[in-house]
């Protein structure tokens, strides 16, 4: 079984041809696609059905994920999606709005590119879940379709996509690269490249084989910590990576791709949070031109808790004040369990307890 949401338009064009058809009935498959939304070939009716009989007998399908449980949060702008993969496996994803002072909200996308992950950071609730699977192509278009589709009907549409979701991106590199051809290739879905951020925790081959990719997507590193003894208590699997090589990639990124790249620095009370780490961040990153992201930490299971407000801007202003640019992201959702991983834990934990929301 092939799913039609893997096939990127070059791999149509050969298909299309193969089955006897025109390389226009590429387009027009792929129009459908990307556009309409079908939910299986027999409701391709604009295709010839003999062809449609051809795609169904050589094992194509339309599709591979079903919403099971939706969360809006209440100032409606973030959205959480369960989505059941065809062997059962639940997935997250995301939205979150921004409104903007004229015409449509800016509405970005975060999917999951792993369900679990391998790296085991002990402030998130996917590293705590461990690893179940790497997601198909397909699985991570899904989420981006479902969302889409949802916005479509209110007269708006997906602007930016980030890979934040569950699972380390660069670990399960070849899918999440086909995914972004396929939701950024004209012919497909057609994103802009530069409106997409993949965020590692520091998949150092996979960075290096990102610069190359002739993509312009912007790269997020996710650091944590200014040092490596302190890394290596929230990162544990960062062992063989040093803050300094994860900063020093951040400038060959640079030099590939033009784009900045961006450092994630998630503030943990009493962990991260000094005036101390501030500086020693401030000093690592001096010179470098990267921007950096505070987030306040989301409480999950690990008894992390945010700093006070005071301390989060004392934090935001050393580094400024050393000429860093950086930016406190409040994250958005947080009463709909936004932060990575969370919902599909508090849905677990329900569907045990509760037979209605196992349906
Ligand atoms: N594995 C990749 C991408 C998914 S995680 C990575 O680690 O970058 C996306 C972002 O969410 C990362 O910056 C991660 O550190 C952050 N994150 C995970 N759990 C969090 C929590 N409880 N609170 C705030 N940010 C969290
Ligand atoms: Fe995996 Fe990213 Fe969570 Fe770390 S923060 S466990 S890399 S998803």
């Amino acid at each position: 079984m092939t799913d039609l949401y893997r096939v990127l338009p070059d791999e149509m064009d050969a298909l299309v041809t193969s089955m006897g058809q025109t390389r226009y009935r590429a387009d027009q498959l792929l129009l459908m696609l990307y556009h309409k939304f079908p939910k299986d070939i027999s409701s391709l009716h604009q295709l010839p059905s003999e062809f449609r009989e051809k795609l169904v007998a050589a094992g194509y399908t339309i599709g591979s994920a079903t919403e099971v449980h939706r969360v809006v949060s209440k100032d409606g702008y973030t959205t959480k999606l369960l989505l059941k993969l065809g062997d059962g496996t639940l997935i997250e994803t995301v939205l979150m709005q921004y409104k903007k002072e004229k015409g449509h909200p800016r509405s970005t996308v975060c999917v999951s590119t792993q369900v679990g992950c391998q790296m085991g950071c002990t402030f998130c609730a996917t590293g705590q879940m461990g690893f179940e699977r790497n997601l198909k192509a397909e699985e991570i278009v899904a989420q981006v379709l479902h969302f889409a589709l949802l916005l479509k009907k209110r007269g708006e549409h997906v602007t930016n996509l980030v890979f934040m979701g569950m699972g380390e991106p660069l670990a399960n590199y070849a899918e999440t690269i086909r995914a972004v051809r396929l939701l950024t290739d004209p012919r497909a879905f057609g994103l802009g490249q530069r409106h997409i951020t993949i965020s590692t925790v520091g998949v150092m081959q996979g960075i290096a084989s990102l610069a190359k990719e002739d993509l312009q997507v912007g790269l997020a590193i996710s650091l944590h910590a200014p040092n490596n003894e302190l890394r290596k208590r929230l990162v544990p699997t960062a062992r063989p990576n040093s803050v300094e090589d994860l900063i020093a990639t951040t400038r060959s990124y640079f030099k590939k791709t033009g784009r900045r790249v961006t450092i994630e620095y998630a503030l943990i009370e009493g962990v991260n949070d000094s005036p101390e780490n501030a500086a020693e961040l401030a000093a690592l990153l001096k010179g470098n031109g990267t921007h950096v992201n505070l987030i306040p930490v989301n409480p999950t299971a690990g008894g992390f808790e945010r700093p006070k407000w005071k301390r989060i801007t004392d934090f935001e202003r050393i580094l400024k004040e050393s000429k860093i640019s950086c930016t406190v992201r409040v994250e958005k959702g947080v009463e709909i369990s936004a932060a990575c991983g969370q919902l599909r834990t508090d849905v677990i934990r329900n569907i045990k307890t509760s037979p209605v929301m196992g349906k």
